[in-house]
């Protein structure tokens, strides 16, 4: 398989812009759940950046469990996003909801994200295999390691190389935490696979005061780096406003993951 060690045995980096995600650094990718304007985004975005973010993440088409729930900006928060690479120089992720926008997100990002419930959506997966652009790939809710992996295979078979995975909480019976981080992937998957690896723990725990240690953790047993959701007002964010770091909060996890960086 394309995706095995066995296949390709040195990791591999992905480059954007002048981040590198999978060398043995760590890649910290910070931001608010959805676009809600482009002051927000503006705003956020300087925030992570001084704290220490290489890249920003921000949704323009959010897959929201309700329809009634706010569905982000879409081809605005685009627009929005450029004007976050202009100014902050950081290169920015964002969802690509089914393959039919595609064509918008790809133009607009640096690296399109593929959620957790989109983990098997296979036109979508093959329509990513078409592109050039990096592809970050959420493990789904409740996808064993090998189905993720070969979701993956999808995108690597139709000719793009360039996949990150991200571990973001699987479906437990646990009530104190959103999903349940499941850290034990990233050593597992380091060793069947040499795609870099990541994690999401705003996604896995649901509540702010878990990001700060599921972080540290995810660093210290050797995630390739960490995608956090960030808002400066998160009372009144249109989504996840409860797992969102304050930005006071995302300095702090930068400073304490610092010293666990290449430990591993
Ligand atoms: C997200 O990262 O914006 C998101 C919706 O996450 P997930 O697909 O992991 O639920
Ligand atoms: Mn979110």
């Amino acid at each position: 398989k394309l995706v095995s060690r066995e296949f390709h045995p040195e990791d591999t980096v992905i480059r954007v812009g002048d981040v590198s995600i999978g060398n043995g650094g760590l890649v910290l990718i910070a931001g608010p759940c959805a676009i809600e304007s482009e002051e927000q985004a503006l705003t956020i975005a300087r925030h992570v950046k001084e704290a220490g973010a290489q890249l920003f993440r921000g949704g323009a088409f959010k897959p929201r469990t309700s329809p009634y729930s706010f569905q982000g900006l879409g081809e605005e928060a685009l627009r929005i996003l450029k004007k976050v690479r202009q100014e902050t120089g950081m290169p920015v992720v964002t969802e690509a909801l089914d393959h039919t926008v595609y064509d918008l997100v790809e133009e607009a990002a640096d690296i399109v994200q593929i959620g957790a419930r989109n983990m098997q959506n296979f036109s979508l997966l093959r329509r990513a295999g078409q592109s050039r652009k990096p592809v970050l790939l959420k493990r789904g809710m409740s996808a064993t390691l090998d189905e993720w992996l070969m979701a993956a295979e999808y995108i690597l078979e139709g000719g793009n190389p360039h996949v990150i995975l991200c571990e973001r909480g699987i479906r437990t019976f646990a009530h104190h935490s959103r999903n349940t981080l499941d850290l034990s992937a990233v050593p597992v998957v380091r060793k069947e696979s040499h795609l870099p690896i990541i994690v999401d723990p705003s996604h896995a725990c649901g509540r702010r005061n878990q990001v700060i240690p599921l972080s540290r953790a995810a660093v210290a047993v050797g995630a390739n780096g960490l995608m956090v959701e960030v808002h400066h007002k998160p009372d009144e964010a249109l989504s996840d406003g409860a797992q969102s770091l304050y930005p006071e909060q995302f300095r702090r996890l930068c400073r304490e993951i610092e010293p666990l960086i290449g430990l591993y």
